[in-house]
């Protein structure tokens, strides 16, 4: 079976977030179970192109309505990520250091998906599944199915996997003559609520559409940013598939970002010395727990309440507890964690920007992760920090209630709190100062959560056995 995945990041390639982990796993991981699994993404000016060996695979001439473009297709010569890696270049649009937050990314994206499937167009076969991924690349499936250009791909069984509903790539009307001639009386698998919303197109025209977790997909029903009749009216072609991580890059007995290498016998030794590491490095009191956050500063993460939530712990729970952040997002509140910077010299630091390397020592040297997301599809940090014996403390939400046992239920090993307030999370560190303080009850829950298999072995046979249906 030959699956050609289409997306806007791949790790190491390109990662913004966890939709850059989970292409950069599962096609390798789908390679290995036997299947032929391709990725095909933008060819940004990232480090990992210079650094590595590549040849020209095609060159094409498309046009996005009235505006023609060439177009460029390599192909990474070593097969270093496990799978056959294509790039896509288009002058003038996708040859920026950056993925997204341009404000072209509407016209970038389409030219991308267009060259994507003009390329496949010239193939002498074609292949069995196209597997779209977010809104970036959800306008495909209308494209080979209402396009003249392409109507020789429109058996092509496509999928659609959605990583984050609250984005949608919403275009004005008049942009639809962006898109290649099509059947105008197919506008209506455009439409959603009189824009053109390429999510929501990708919903109507995909052979099937995936969620990365159950639990989301139970909850896309009723908050999915607009597009609850729909997901509600679909729901007969929507699966929710929880995300596995990848085990070779997330393994604290070979990770090469951490000091000291652990396993699950090592786990009280290990995570003490990457530990101090880290509290040196930051200047935190190494003897209270160390609570770390990492992820975008949005309003889905709940990080607007870090802020006060840090300041409240910090003055009720004086020097009993220290926090590390890492992230970078909205302006605002990257300055407040910013300006917080010194006012709890010992216990409290925040690092903004992006560091892959900080991320892996923190999962490593931390007692306990804190995930307040409003909404979470999946969330992949809590599946590291499970990896790494850091104690997960989340919103019963999306993905994370999928993944996460609360320390009271039989068998827990993780706190679980409902709401996104300052209240919750003061109470839920409560709860985490007094079990770290019970080091037989808190090591007890480290090896029994570093033992749970959220690997991608297990997860590749359900994307399977999604593709075999439509075969
Ligand atoms: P989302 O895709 O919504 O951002 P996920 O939990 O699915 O959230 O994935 C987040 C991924 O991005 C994880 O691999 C996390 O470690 C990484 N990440 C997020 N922010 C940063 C950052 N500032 N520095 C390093 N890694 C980060």
């Amino acid at each position: 079976m030959e699956v050609i995945h289409v997306s806007a990041e791949c790790y190491p390639v390109a990662k913004a977030g966890g939709l850059g982990d989970v292409v950069g796993a599962l096609p390798k991981y789908q390679c290995k179970a036997g299947q032929v699994a391709k990725v095909v993404m933008p060819m940004y000016r990232t480090k990992f192109l210079v650094n590595n060996e590549w040849v020209i695979d095609f060159k094409g001439k498309a046009n996005s309505g009235s505006y023609f473009f060439d177009y460029t297709i390599i192909k990474e010569k070593t097969n270093k990520l496990g799978v056959d890696l294509y790039l896509v270049d288009i002058y003038g649009l996708l040859d920026r250091e950056g993925i997204y937050g341009y404000d072209d990314d509407a016209q970038r994206f389409l030219a991308f998906q267009i060259a994507v499937i003009n390329w496949i167009n010239q193939w002498e076969h074609t292949p069995d599944i196209i597997h779209c991924h977010d809104h970036h690349t959800a306008l495909i499936p209308f494209m080979l199915k209402n396009c003249f250009d392409f109507r020789r791909l429109s058996n092509i069984r496509t999928v659609l996997t959605i990583h984050n509903a609250q984005y949608q790539g919403w275009m004005q009307w008049k942009q639809m003559d962006w898109l290649p001639a099509w059947d105008s009386w197919k506008w209506g698998d455009l439409d959603w609520n009189g824009a053109l919303n390429p999510l929501a197109s990708g919903i109507k025209c995909a052979w099937r559409v995936t969620t990365v977790s159950q639990s989301y997909m139970d909850e896309l029903r009723y908050n999915s940013n607009g597009l609850e009749a729909l997901f509600e009216y679909e729901k007969g072609k929507c699966v929710g598939i929880l995300n596995g991580i990848d085990n070779e890059v997330w393994n604290p007995e070979t990770d090469e970002f951490i000091a000291h290498q652990f396993k699950t016998t090592t786990v009280v030794t290990g995570k003490k010395k990457n530990k101090q590491i880290l509290c040196d490095e930051f200047e935190l009191d190494v003897n209270v727990p160390l609570l770390i956050f990492i992820g975008r500063l949005v309003g889905e993460k709940a990080a607007d309440i870090l802020p006060d939530t840090i300041r409240s712990v910090l003055w009720a729970l004086k020097e009993k507890a220290a926090f590390l952040i890492l992230g970078s997002g909205d302006p605002a509140v990257e300055k407040e964690l910013k300006s917080m910077n010194g006012n709890y010299p010992g216990y409290y630091h925040a690092v903004i920007g992006y560091n892959e390397t900080l991320s892996h020592k923190m999962y490593a040297g931390a007692d306990f992760l804190l995930m307040p997301s409003r909404v979470e599809p999946c969330g992949l940090n809590q599946m590291y920090a499970l990896r790494y014996g850091t104690v997960p403390m989340v919103r019963s939400t999306g993905g994370l209630q999928d993944t996460v046992v609360d320390m009271g239920d039989w068998e827990g090993f993780g706190i679980r709190f409902n709401n996104a307030s300052v209240a919750d999370i003061h109470y839920s560190v409560g709860r985490a100062i007094n079990v770290y303080n019970d080091k037989t009850h808190f090591n007890w829950m480290r090896k029994y959560m570093m033992k749970i298999d959220h690997s991608w072995e297990r997860t590749v046979t359900d994307y399977t056995n999604v593709y075999t249906s439509l075969l």
